[in-house]
């Protein structure tokens, strides 16, 4: 693509001198250079060229509220004159941080009154790990080390995140996991329920987590780690049976359940948290993303009362950052949750946004390069097949990699894992703009569709 704006040419080429990007293939960025997205408002980014896509992935996740929200400028501006920095270390602390602490215990589910912060998600589940660890020691049980999580799930991209998380390539890379952590199957049904009904798979892959526990030993387990909605893994949403089958497993067994909240908190399935939708009551919560709708960093882990007390009466928790509970983005999650709760954002979602996305992406099923559309809240997935039927794919076509080409060229941010085209767009996304999601939606499917030759 030739470049209108010589500015492009300039910031590409700072890119190849210069920066090393997060989660992109070198090679190609190499010879292609990015694409520079310079502004933004409400759910539409601007590219150096002055293209405007419309931002189906609200950013990674994140964006709930939209871009070009003033009062978090203002928050942010007001906080940086009154105190830019400091830290909660050594028995110290600022009001910013508090009042979030408490404005997030307020939403958060019932005897889960505490939070720890951090700088990112993936920060937040390195404070998992330390935490669950520290309490089981604390407990008289440090033998209870192994923590369970899932295959494909996402944990984020420190050590300890990626080694949560069930990533293939990321476990390549850096000879991941760490010991100590174990992972099972995930509740994939479109790709690996066989011949299994739904209902059928979901039992199965959560009796995987009891075998496990009782491979490893429940005197060796801490705990068990997921995703309420699994979301960098494609939004797999798992069969109904699913949950409930798992709640029954954790009841039987005296380990800590976290539920990773990073997509799923504040809003995204309609609730405030996943866990409140699907009625998880765990222990921990990490948190990140719609925090502080990705305006500035910030990340987190809330805690049941029970978990609080015995760590209460442990002396040092040797673990933190110097950025936990920065008190600029402390302030701006804290202004980014009056909003979602001033504004009824999450009722609406519940409500009115939601039940339209849902309906209007549901109309894609009858496209022939489409297997299943699937989603809940603000979240969706379009599983991109050969054979309806038997669910197969174009395989080694690349067509999640065409149709997401097609998307970016044609104003619309979807993103691609593997086959499966994903979105998750602002919460605050309008009936209106979730109409012109769907039609260039089947527009880049029609194209994909052509690309792949009919
Ligand atoms: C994004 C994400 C993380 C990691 O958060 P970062 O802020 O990128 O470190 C962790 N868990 C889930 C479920 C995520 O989607």
């Amino acid at each position: 693509m030739s470049n209108n704006n010589p500015q492009t040419q300039h910031w590409q080429d700072l890119s190849s001198a210069h920066h090393l990007a997060p989660f992109s293939d070198y090679t190609q960025l190499k010879n292609k250079g990015p694409r520079i997205i310079t502004k933004a408002d409400g759910v539409y980014l601007w590219d150096s060229e002055g293209h405007k896509i419309l931002d189906g992935m609200a950013g990674l996740w994140c964006v709930a509220i939209g871009y070009g929200r003033e009062e978090l400028v203002q928050a942010a501006s007001a906080q940086m004159r009154e105190l830019p920095y400091y830290n909660l270390f050594f028995q110290t602390a600022h009001p910013p941080a508090l009042e979030l602490a408490k404005a997030i215990a307020d939403l958060a589910p019932e005897g889960m009154n505490h939070v720890f912060f951090t700088g990112s998600g993936s920060e937040g589940n390195d404070t998992v790990l330390r935490l669950v660890r520290h309490y089981w020691a604390l407990k008289g049980k440090p033998e209870k080390k192994v923590i369970i999580s899932r295959v494909n799930g996402y944990h984020g991209s420190t050590v300890a995140g990626a080694s949560l998380g069930g990533m293939p390539g990321m476990h390549e890379q850096g000879d991941l996991p760490i010991p100590g952590i174990v992972h099972i199957a995930q509740p994939y049904w479109f790709d690996e329920g066989g011949d299994m009904s739904p209902d059928e798979f979901g039992v199965w892959a959560a009796e995987q987590l009891e075998n496990k526990i009782l491979e490893v030993g429940e005197d060796n387990v801490a705990a068990f780690i997921a995703e309420p909605i699994q979301g960098a893994g494609g939004v797999i949403i798992p069969p109904d049976t699913y949950w409930p089958k798992v709640k029954e497993v954790l009841a039987r067994y005296d380990i800590l359940f976290v539920a990773d909240e990073v997509i799923c908190g504040f809003g995204r399935t309609g609730h405030w948290f996943g866990s409140d939708y699907y009625d998880l009551a765990p222990d921990l919560m990490t948190i990140a993303k719609g925090l502080t709708s990705g305006y500035i960093p910030m990340g987190g882990v809330i805690v049941r009362d029970e978990v609080v007390n015995v760590i209460n009466q442990g002396g040092d928790f040797n673990h933190g950052f110097t950025y936990s509970g920065h008190p600029v983005a402390a302030a701006v999650g804290l202004e980014n949750l009056r909003i979602l709760r001033d504004e009824h954002i999450v009722d609406n979602v519940r409500a009115e946004a939601a039940p339209y996305l849902q309906k209007r992406l549901r109309e894609l099923l009858d496209h022939p390069l489409v297997g299943e559309v699937r989603g809940l809240g603000m979240l969706g997935a379009i599983e991109l097949v050969k054979d309806k039927a038997t669910r197969s794919r174009h395989e080694g076509r690349g067509a999640g990699m065409i149709c997401r080409q097609f998307c970016f060229d044609n104003g619309l941010i979807m993103r691609a894992v593997g086959d499966t085209m994903i979105i998750a767009p602002p919460l605050v996304i309008s009936h209106a703009e979730i109409d012109e999601l769907v039609s260039k939606a089947r527009l880049c499917l029609d194209l994909t569709l052509e690309a792949l030759g009919g």
